[in-house]
């Protein structure tokens, strides 16, 4: 039987792991696990790791990666924060952390090994996955070719699957050389998410 979610929730977020690792940045900051999923959920959104805001905020996609992510979704922030409707289940739950030049590292890899499963097994069958950016493409699949063009080849995965770039300003170029994203996979994403929510 799958264990209870909500107890699961509490562990991860009194989870400080990384501690060492996260004081040794150049940002210096403690762990602050932001855990939001709840059993039940019809959406299951995979990204990578909280950035700074998401860190201080408490709420996954709480910026403006999220602002494009939800309208690529079609839905709003309604939607979006009902833990009843989309779970969020990150490669990591803290924020990383920047490096020497100001960019965020790369998701601790102990997180994924010591929780990913655990979530997975108590979130339970969830219709529709999202997974947003190289990271959580390469972690869920296995499939470590370019996210370009794995987002291409997007109708392989198998059905509810969905991979996707990272919403973030920095792929606003992508979007421009890939306008076959915004008029192809965005209409079909859409009908999903709406799909997986009335259903
Ligand atoms: S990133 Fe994951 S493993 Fe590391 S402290 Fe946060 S919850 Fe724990």
């Amino acid at each position: 039987m799958s264990e209870d979610i909500e107890a699961l929730a509490e562990e991860i977020r009194g989870c400080r792991i990384c501690a060492e690792r996260f004081a040794a940045t150049a940002t210096g900051h403690r762990p602050r696990p932001c855990v939001w999923f709840a059993r039940g959920a019809r959406i299951l959104v995979c990204g990578q790791a909280p950035g700074m805001r998401v860190h201080e905020a408490g709420k996954p996609f709480w910026d403006a990666s999220g602002n494009r992510l939800r309208a690529w979704m079609g839905i709003g922030e309604d939607v979006f924060y009902d833990q009843s409707q989309v779970a969020v289940l990150p490669t990591a739950f803290c924020f990383p952390g920047y490096d020497a030049r100001g960019s965020d590292l790369p998701p601790p890899k102990v997180c994924w090994e010591t929780w990913h499963d655990r979530c997975l097994d108590a979130l339970g069958d969830v219709p529709l996955r999202l997974l947003i950016g190289g990271h959580a493409i390469r972690r869920h699949t296995g499939d470590r070719r370019p996210v370009t063009e794995v987002c291409r080849d997007w109708r392989a995965q198998p059905h509810g699957t969905f991979v996707l770039p990272h919403p973030s300003w920095r792929n606003t170029a992508f979007l421009k050389r890939n306008p076959w994203f915004e008029a192809e996979v965005v209409p079909a994403l859409q009908e999903a998410v709406a799909t997986a929510l009335r259903d």
